[in-house]
């Protein structure tokens, strides 16, 4: 395992903003007339030039929702990005320290067929090829946008994303976490249970945490999958539930699960006795699968005729090679353009567990404004424990894990 952090290199502690405008991602933020002066590393530009080359070259060798761009423009898009701030200087103007870790899961493989090692082993890529696409992606975290539908962190690529098109590359774009909407409203009941579980459905939860989210700053949100099975919406959160939930009480798994799940949250909030309950719901949630999650067919018309833009429609396949944790408030990857540039061979799971802060202090707050910290501490460890579940489902684990914390890491985890 190897760490690097460069989180002692800065010396002005990072200051949290409170709200978007707050957000600065360098002299002068991301506006389109924008032009900075910026500070590329040598040898940086180059690397990313080579990258987006290499995703310019396999976009003109597939068909069928993913564009074909003209090569001999990577330079003079490149540079433009550069300018932009999206790319060669987000982490100097924001500091913040990358730790990275070559395997996500510790103690065991996971049940996920999607498998890094298995890649590696068949000499498709390296090590080193993983570690290159870490210092790239790591520089592709731009502002969440208040008013932007929530996202999932499926890393797959955004149908007709066009990276040559400034209007789709600077759209607002709201924060990732598991199955969005839908992973939210799952994780709420796996944290408080139910008196009687013959009365809820998941669709009713749903139409609650909707209205919880529009009241804190983002629309509601998730995603479907042009591939998607029959009976299946292509959200890994929403399709395998069955499966995420068995990974939650799976004594194999459980190691990872804590493990995990302590290491998200941080050792002082994370309760034993909090994951206990939890298991126990989700034992419950389980046994009554059946009547509680409602098909998928219904949660996507609940969610589209809830708002037009919620549902984005991700296509091809999935390449997970990166599990990102970012810490850092109101942040979120630009997947989209990150995929486009490199051509969706190492694509990168990222959670942005801030919002997951954000929407438990939400919850647990009563009209006086007094938080209930048991409340707030269990829907905070559902959230988490249901996105590593959904990852079992999905990847075996071997990934690459990457920590994106700011400089008081502290205050972030704590918010
Ligand atoms: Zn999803």
């Amino acid at each position: 395992m190897t760490i690097e952090s460069d989180r002692q290199a800065h010396a002005t502690p990072a200051e949290v903003p409170l709200n978007p405008g707050d957000f600065d991602m360098g002299t002068s933020g991301p506006a389109l007339h924008s032009t900075v002066d910026i500070v590329v590393p040598s040898g940086r530009s180059s690397t990313v030039a080579a990258a987006l080359m290499k995703g310019l070259e396999v976009y003109s060798n597939v068909s069928g929702g993913l564009v074909t761009a003209d090569p001999t423009r990577a330079e003079e898009i490149l540079g433009v990005y550069e300018n932009l701030g999206l790319i060669g200087q987000t982490d100097t103007a924001y500091p913040v320290g990358v730790n990275v870790s070559q395997r996500l899961a510790q103690h065991t493989t996971w049940p996920g067929t999607i498998s890094l090692d298995a890649r590696i082993a068949a000499g498709e890529l390296s090590h080193e090829d993983v570690v290159a696409r870490v210092e790239l992606m790591s520089r592709l975290y731009v502002p969440a946008s208040e008013g932007a539908p929530i996202r999932c962190p499926d890393p797959r690529f955004l149908k007709n994303f066009n990276g040559f098109d400034f209007a789709h590359v600077m759209r607002p774009i709201g924060p990732q976490v598991i199955a969005g909407t839908l992973g939210a409203a799952i994780a709420r009941r796996l944290g408080e249970g139910a008196e009687n579980w013959d009365n809820i459905t998941l669709r009713d939860d749903v139409e609650e945490l909707s209205d919880i989210e529009e009241r804190t700053g983002y629309k509601p949100g998730d995603h479907i999958h042009e591939d998607a099975k029959a009976g299946e919406m292509g959200c890994k959160g929403v399709d395998s539930a069955r499966q995420n939930l068995a990974n939650l009480h799976d004594v194999a798994l459980s190691e990872d699960l804590n493990s995990l799940t302590r290491s998200i949250i941080g050792q002082s909030g994370y309760h034993g006795r909090t994951m206990s309950l939890l298991r126990g719901h989700a034992i419950e949630m389980s046994a009554h699968a059946d009547t509680y999650l409602t098909d998928q067919a219904a949660l996507v018309e609940q969610l589209k005729g809830r708002y037009d833009n919620s549902l984005e429609v991700l296509a091809g396949p999935n390449n997970a090679a990166i599990v990102a944790i970012n810490y850092v408030p109101r942040t979120t990857f630009h997947r989209d353009l990150y995929n486009y540039m490199t051509g969706n061979d190492m694509q990168v799971v990222n959670y942005d567990y801030w919002r997951s802060i954000g929407v438990a202090t939400d919850l647990a707050t009563n009209r006086s404004g007094q938080v209930d910290g048991e409340a707030r501490r269990s829907f905070l460890h559902a959230r988490v424990a249901y996105t590593v579940g959904t990852l079992m489902s999905m990847i075996d684990g071997s990934q690459f894990a990457v920590e994106r914390v700011p400089n008081d890491f502290h205050t972030a985890r704590s918010l």
